[in-house]
């Protein structure tokens, strides 16, 4: 079973797998968790350089190219191995990130950003996506680290991220969950535990 957490920087995504991990495990289940960009050692070196302040002027379709190999990389060799053992993988990000912020934020075609994530995956989806959704502003709050180079962009691009995600939620209720993530982190739990639950095996 694989779930994916999405939505924008500070919506508060990690701190939700991580709850929704302790929870899952406590079913008796073995849990991954996993992020993008950045899980094996090749996708660390590819998030260094994505996230550098000095790759400013990256290239639109280079950037959307790096991410895509990130996450091949990363079904290859921790998503789908664990899947094939029966692990739940929860994963922070996924493919709706390269579509909200490749396609969305950078004005790129979102079908071709998620053709590419399809090819990079041989099609594995989620059966579950969670979007964390914020408004732009509020998440900003929250930030405690110098911003990243995507975390710099202007207000505009959050806010086309976030309306990339909103659409791509609204297309597919099935998969999709989406949560307030103004709330306070044990409520957006509850919320996601109570879709989890009718869910999981
Ligand atoms: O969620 P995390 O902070 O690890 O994401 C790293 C950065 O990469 C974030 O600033 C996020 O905006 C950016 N990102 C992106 N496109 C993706 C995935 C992440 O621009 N497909």
């Amino acid at each position: 079973f694989f779930i994916a957490l999405e939505g924008g920087d500070g919506a508060g995504k990690s701190t939700q797998v991580e709850a929704l991990a302790d929870w899952i495990r406590a079913k008796g289940h073995e849990v991954v968790v996993t992020r993008e960009p950045g899980a094996t050692p090749v996708g660390k070196r590819l998030r260094s350089i994505l996230l550098d302040v000095s790759s400013a002027g990256l290239s639109n379709r280079a950037e959307a190219l790096l991410y895509a190999a990130d996450r091949a990389e990363h079904v290859d060799s921790v998503v789908r191995p664990a899947l094939e053992r029966g692990a739940i993988v929860i994963s922070d990000r996924y493919i709706d990130s390269s579509v909200a912020y490749q396609g969305a934020g950078r004005d790129l075609s979102p079908t071709e950003i998620a053709r590419i994530s399809r090819w990079a995956t041989s099609g594995l989806v989620p059966h579950l996506t969670v979007l964390l959704d914020v408004d732009p502003e509020t998440a900003r709050e929250r930030f405690t680290e110098a911003p990243d180079r995507l975390e710099s962009e202007p207000p505009e691009f959050h806010a086309r991220v976030r309306s990339g995600f909103l659409t791509l939620a609204a297309a597919d209720s099935t998969r999709y969950l989406v949560v307030d993530a103004g709330q306070d982190p044990e409520s957006i739990t509850t919320v996601v535990r109570h879709r989890l639950d009718q869910l999981l095996p």
